[in-house]
């Protein structure tokens, strides 16, 4: 049975029919309208035009934000002006249809579980560094999202005390040391200290801004410069120690960790292991837990939201 994926980010939507293996078979993908009720025409308009002339199957919609229990209002979001907006309910009267509404990192965690990094295991957690750090948990076959919904936020779990303030109104969150946005302030940070050693590449290619791009930082990374390899190492070290605390609670057999960091591969991975290693309660007596990189990127939330429509679906039919 095919199922119909929508992911709303804050920058693009992304629109796909999946079918039962995890392949997209047919996509859309647009920007992202500036206002809320911009968002649901939009959706709805897709819902309609991509499963062309074949009725419209279960439908899945991933969105970056705090969800009720239920899963019909979104709470709140750090990119998208949505407040308790009741997302799921005003797209299916939109387009005439019944929605499932996930959370856009669950959806990703459930893909990278099924299809990807995490397929063929029965506990995985997955960590998704992008602007900010998103974190799903899948324990024994079944997404986790808590007793009231909005469980598994990994990136809001405090880490340094009296530390940087967060999005999310509390200081000293993983995500503020461990997300695309933290690896570019490391990385200033040793462009300006360190510009007549380790960080003199880092400062030559920061632009006339101040600013230096997470692709100048890839790419030095990739030539292993030793400011950039630097700079991961000091985004890697909090994620692996955190991840530490996380399998003291979780034991997942697999972190997966997805986002735009993650393309770094095992340049990223290898400080993450050590550090995670260093941080992990009894580590000499335990199994440890895998690490590796998200296999399906961009894809993940589309894919996810619409094998979790699709169960629903069948579920509620049975
Ligand atoms: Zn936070």
């Amino acid at each position: 049975m095919l199922s119909i994926g929508i992911d709303i980010g804050g920058t693009k939507i992304a629109g796909g029919v999946v079918d039962e293996s995890g392949v997209i078979t047919s996509a859309l993908r647009i920007a992202t309208p500036q206002t809320p009720r911009g968002i649901e025409k939009a959706v709805a308009a897709m819902i309609c035009e991509l499963p062309g002339e074949t009725a419209i199957p279960p439908v899945g919609l991933a969105a970056a934000g705090f969800m009720n229990r239920e899963r019909t209002i979104v709470r709140f979001a750090p990119n998208i002006a949505w407040r308790d907006e009741p997302l799921r309910d005003r797209i299916a009267e939109l387009a005439g249809v019944d929605i499932v509404l996930e959370n856009d990192a669950d959806a990703a965690g459930w893909a990278e579980y099924r299809f990807g990094a995490g397929r063929g295991r029965g506990s995985v957690a997955m960590i998704t560094l992008g602007t900010g750090v998103g974190g799903a948990i899948i324990m024994d076959g079944e997404l986790s999202r808590g007793g009231m919904g909005i469980g598994g936020e990994l990136g809001h779990v405090r880490l340094i005390p009296n530390g940087l303030p967060c999005g999310c109104g509390q200081s000293g969150c993983l995500e503020q040391y461990a997300s695309g946005h933290a690896l570019r302030r490391v990385a200033g940070e040793i462009a300006e200290a360190e510009a007549s050693g380790i960080g003199a590449a880092l400062a030559a290619r920061r632009g006339a801004d101040g600013e230096i791009s997470g692709a100048t930082i890839a790419d030095l990374v990739r030539a292993d410069d030793p400011g950039a390899l630097e700079a991961l190492r000091r985004v890697a070290v909090p994620l692996g120690e955190a991840c530490g605390s996380f399998a003291a609670i979780l034991d997942p057999e697999i972190f997966v960790i997805g986002g735009g960091v993650s393309l770094l591969g095992e340049r990223l991975l290898g400080p993450v292991r050590e550090a995670f290693r260093s941080a992990l309660p009894a580590a000499s007596h335990r199994t440890l837990a895998e690490f590796a990189v998200a296999e399906l990127t961009n894809d993940a939330g589309v894919i996810g939201v619409a094998d979790l429509a699709r169960r629903a679906y069948i579920r509620d039919g049975e």
